[in-house]
């Protein structure tokens, strides 16, 4: 009797034990397919910043500096969601450069030049307003640095998932002498999401439904340029 009580118990210890071993290696087993792993590293670079404000809009007095700190974020969360490993130039207001240096726009270039090659690149995708005399002016224009054919790729992705979903997007990426896109090691692109001096888009890209649609639809793009979708 005593000894078929304590066969009963290893045979209930055995079967905890058996069961416990299956979730482990269940859930050990599945868990990788819940997260797309691209692996890839991709810097945002938030325009601007501190004492340089970039454009200003009109009516709201909105800053470009602002704007495109909060499309990057928005941006980087997207990213980051699917796996992907954000390097942020900036994360604050407060400017890149050197307080005391005597050329604060150079200081500030050099330290974006330094966060870009210290992180080494997949992509880089830097974040701008826009802003031209004319209030006509209007939709999101992407850029490549001139001979980058990896850049053009990327920037026609992100254009034409632009183009797709917004009905002022460019569809056409342009070539564009920019100092974050020239010092870039890896395919690049700046992407001004509209104009700040067109009334109307002033108050869009404030819009914050706007603005993750906004930054989705690029992720979109990066993600077709990978072939990830
Ligand atoms: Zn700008």
């Amino acid at each position: 009797m005593f000894l078929t009580l304590k066969r009963k118990w290893i045979l209930i210890v055995l079967c905890f034990l058996l069961v416990l071993a299956s979730v482990v290696v269940y859930f050990t087993a599945i868990r990788p397919t819940f997260m797309p792993k691209p692996e890839h590293v991709i810097v945002i670079d938030a325009g601007h910043g501190g004492k340089d404000g970039g454009a200003v809009g009109k009516t709201t007095e909105a800053t470009e500096s602002y704007l495109n700190l909060e499309y990057a974020k928005t941006l980087a969360g997207i990213c980051e969601q699917y796996g992907f490993e954000v390097v942020m130039t900036r994360e604050s207001m407060a400017g890149l450069y050197d307080p005391l240096a005597p050329n604060k726009k150079k200081s500030e270039m050099e330290k974006r030049k330094q966060v870009i090659e210290n992180s080494n690149p997949d992509i880089v995708v830097s974040i701008h307003m826009n802003s031209f005399p004319s209030s006509e002016a209007c939709g999101a224009q992407v850029y490549y640095a001139d001979g980058s054919e990896s850049g053009q790729a990327l920037a026609d992705s992100v254009s034409k998932n632009l183009h797709d979903n917004f009905d002022n997007a460019k569809l056409t990426s342009k070539v564009g002498d920019f100092y974050v896109l020239n010092v870039s090691p890896c395919p690049s692109i700046l992407v001004e999401c509209g104009f700040l001096s067109n009334p109307n888009e002033e108050l869009l890209l404030q819009n914050r439904e706007y603005m993750h649609k906004f930054c989705y639809h690029l992720f979109c793009g990066i993600l077709q340029f990978y072939r990830f979708a």
